[in-house]
């Protein structure tokens, strides 16, 4: 894990960082046709670059609390970016593990995966089972999930299909909740998988009908354990955990979406662009105001990202050339809030024989390769 830097959120609590983890999914032929070959690589379990399009005899290196290479299994990136986080939520605290990245970069093949390769979700709640089985505590333990959806600032429950947009509330505890959401009990994790596939069947459905929903919205599953002293007074405590599968990063303004789309683009720009400077400010520290109200994907999550829980961003980034800017910019956006805390953002001029330079095809203006 990486070392955990309080700071203050502003209204004098401690609030810490949000650990960054990037995964670069592998080269993919089809994804390629000018057969350019990949534009950025791993350096090594913290470091990747990024050709610079602007100087052709430059690289930007990027430094973060993890990079998992195009090689990383399912099992890997669990095992290092989520796994150490899960015990928190047995003992009343909260977590929130984020894919983040664009279309295409691997963000619900890390969250959820395919049978073949589970990803993060199965076995994160299958962990959650079995640190429960293994209790002996004097605590009596139950699970439940909800799941959710965020689509153009609505927040629809995955597991009623059909309902209406739903409020969040703060209770006087400052915990977040959202009344009237499904929350369905789990005993096992078969539980989980009764429950779960079918609602995220629908939302894939859902998906082609409405112009890939799944890339606008924001996936969002909770699984909430709920603790109960056995003696007197019987104590309870709750720990959430949120597994989020992000809407798309990419930029919907240069693929000149219009009218309803364009609606989308924005509200999903304010999520994404909200959340970003959240975990900006969580990372960056001391007086900065953390601007969780600013939309609904971070006022839902605000008792779960900063303060006392515990959080983890994977970025999910693809190597060719014609997601370059997309990355760039998700590289920018995840590295940035490594910037301040560790001076992780270096620059480096690096001769690199091997790797071609070319001019990605896009024309893209207004963004210096090597500023934050
Ligand atoms: P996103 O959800 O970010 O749009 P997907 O998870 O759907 O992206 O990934 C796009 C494609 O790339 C899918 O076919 C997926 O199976 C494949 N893919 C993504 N990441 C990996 C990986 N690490 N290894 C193998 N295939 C991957
Ligand atoms: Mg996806």
């Amino acid at each position: 894990m990486a070392q955990r830097v309080a700071v203050s959120d502003g209204g004098g609590r401690k609030t810490s960082r949000v650990r960054v983890a990037v995964r670069l999914r592998p080269y993919m032929d089809k994804q390629d046709e000018k057969g350019e070959g990949p534009c950025v690589r791993g350096l090594d379990s913290q470091n990747l670059e990024i050709i610079n399009w602007r100087n052709a005899t430059e690289t930007v290196k990027y430094h973060f609390d993890a990079f998992h290479g195009e090689q990383t299994t399912q099992q890997e990136v669990f095992l290092s970016s989520v796994k150490p986080i899960l015990s928190h939520i047995l003992n009343g605290q909260n977590a929130s593990v984020f894919a983040y990245g664009p279309t295409g970069a691997g963000k619900t093949h890390t969250m959820l995966g395919s049978p073949e390769q589970p990803g993060v979700i199965p076995r994160a709640v299958r962990e959650v089972f079995n640190l429960v089985k293994t209790k002996d505590d004097g605590w009596d333990y139950s699970v439940g999930m909800s799941y959710l959806e965020i689509y153009n600032e609505k927040v629809l429950d995955l597991l009623s299909p059909g309902s209406q947009d739903l409020p969040i509330r703060e209770d006087k505890d400052k915990n977040i909740l959202i009344p009237g959401l499904t929350e369905t009990p789990l005993s096992s994790f078969s539980d989980f998988d009764r429950h779960f596939i079918p609602a995220s069947l629908n939302r894939t459905t859902a998906s082609t009908k409405l112009n890939q929903r799944s890339s606008r919205s924001h996936a969002i599953l909770l699984i909430k354990v709920v603790r109960t002293q056995l003696a007197l007074p019987h104590r309870q405590q709750t720990g959430k955990l949120y597994l989020v599968d992000l809407a798309g990063s990419e930029d919907n303004r240069r693929t000149g979406n219009q009218g309803i789309r364009l609606k989308e683009s924005g509200a999903i720009n304010l999520s994404l662009f909200t959340l970003s400077k959240v975990v900006d400010s969580l990372n960056t520290g001391v007086g900065v105001r953390v601007p969780y109200r600013d939309s609904k994907l971070t006022r839902l999550l605000q008792d779960s990202l900063g303060g006392s829980a515990h959080s983890v961003m994977i970025t999910n980034i693809a190597p060719e050339y014609k997601y370059y800017f997309d990355t760039f910019s998700a590289l920018n956006f995840a590295a940035k809030s490594k910037l301040i805390v560790n001076k992780p953002f270096v620059r480096e001029t690096v001769t690199v024989p091997a790797l071609q330079v070319k001019r990605p095809r896009e024309d893209q203006t207004g963004e210096s390769a090597a500023e934050p």
